[in-house]
This record gives C-alpha cells, structure tokens and sequence, in this order.
C-alpha cells in the first residue's frame, strides 16, 4: 500500500537529502584533493544557462563545496547556494556526486578532514543514551573517543566521541554534533 506523507515529512526528507548529498560530494572533493574542471567530467549536470558560468568545483577553506565561476563578484560561490537559489535541482546534485566518483584524485588517499556542522542528538529515555543523527548509539556500533577535529585518540579524558558509522565528531556533554571526519588520522 501506498504511504501518504504530510508536508512537513517530505519538506524533512528534502532537507535530509540536502544535507546527506552535500555531504557525499565533500567527500568526492575530499578523496580527490584538487580542484576539478567541469570539462573533466563527462557531462556538465548543471542546466545550459549556468554551463558558461561555472568552471570548476572543490572544497573551499571551510571545507565546503564551491563552485568557481567567471562572475566577477562571485568567483566563488558555495553548491548549496546554487541549490538552495533553485539555479540547480535534486538531480543535479546526485548527478554531480556520480560524476565526481569516477575523478581521479590528486594521489588516491583521502586525507583527515573535519567540515564543521551544527546538530544536536536524540536522547533514547528507555536506554538512558544518546543517539547519533544516523541512528547509532553506545549500542550499536558505538563511538570512538576523537579530538576537536575528529582525529582518534587514545585519551579516553576527551569530551569528543566520533561516531563508528557516520563520522560525525560529538561533545558528548553538551549533547550536540561538530562536525564530520569521514577519514580520520588513527592515534
Ligand atoms: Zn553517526
């Protein structure tokens, strides 16, 4: 049977979604390292009026993907303003993250990488535990203790746990979600 969904659930899932495949392209730019022509990809994702526009994409000093651009009062413009000014859509954005996988990177291996995030965690009362915005928990896989930038550590005094399945960097006092290191340096 089919499940009807209200308004507030789908405008939810969107948001999810944009986050998760802004996320996975960090990671794409992340693994390969360097900035990437859009004339190395197979095809532009972008529609025919931004094609002359934009140039290349990489991560920008925050760590977030940005495009660059021949506009010049925006040389530099991050993807999720293009996405969330409706320039480009849905598909382009997981069009975009296909392409980039099949990038070569600069030397093949993903360096540490810490982008920052805001979100705070789910309590589970019945457990008295906290779960991570993917769903695992002390449980589950579990958390290794990090520093700031999500880097291991073998200090178990550390506030800062990092998740086994997501990567996401938790101060676990404060209840709340830093950032996300999807290859952390092991100690
Ligand atoms: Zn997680």
């Amino acid at each position: 049977m089919r499940r009807i969904k209200g308004v507030e659930l789908l405008k939810q899932e969107l948001l999810s979604y944009q986050t998760d495949v802004i996320i996975s392209i960090g990671h794409e730019l992340q693994r390969i390292s360097r900035k990437v022509q859009l004339t190395e990809l197979a095809f532009v994702p972008f529609p025919a009026e931004l094609r002359d526009e934009v140039n290349a994409i990489y991560l920008d000093l925050n760590g977030e993907p940005s495009l660059e651009t021949n506009l010049d009062e925006y040389a530099e413009i991050e993807l999720l303003d293009y996405f969330s000014n409706r320039k480009i859509n849905h598909w382009d954005l997981v069009y975009m993250l296909e392409l980039l996988k099949a990038v070569g990177g600069k030397n093949g291996e993903m360096p540490s990488h810490c982008r920052r995030l805001t979100e705070f965690l789910s309590y589970h009362p019945e457990f008295d535990i906290q779960v991570c915005t993917c769903g695992n928990h002390e449980r589950a896989e579990g958390f290794l203790v990090c520093d700031l930038d999500g880097n291991l550590l073998a200090d178990a005094l550390s506030p800062y746990y990092w998740c086994k399945r997501c990567g996401r960097i938790i101060e676990k006092d404060k209840h709340t979600v830093l950032g996300i290191n999807l290859n952390p340096d092991q100690y």
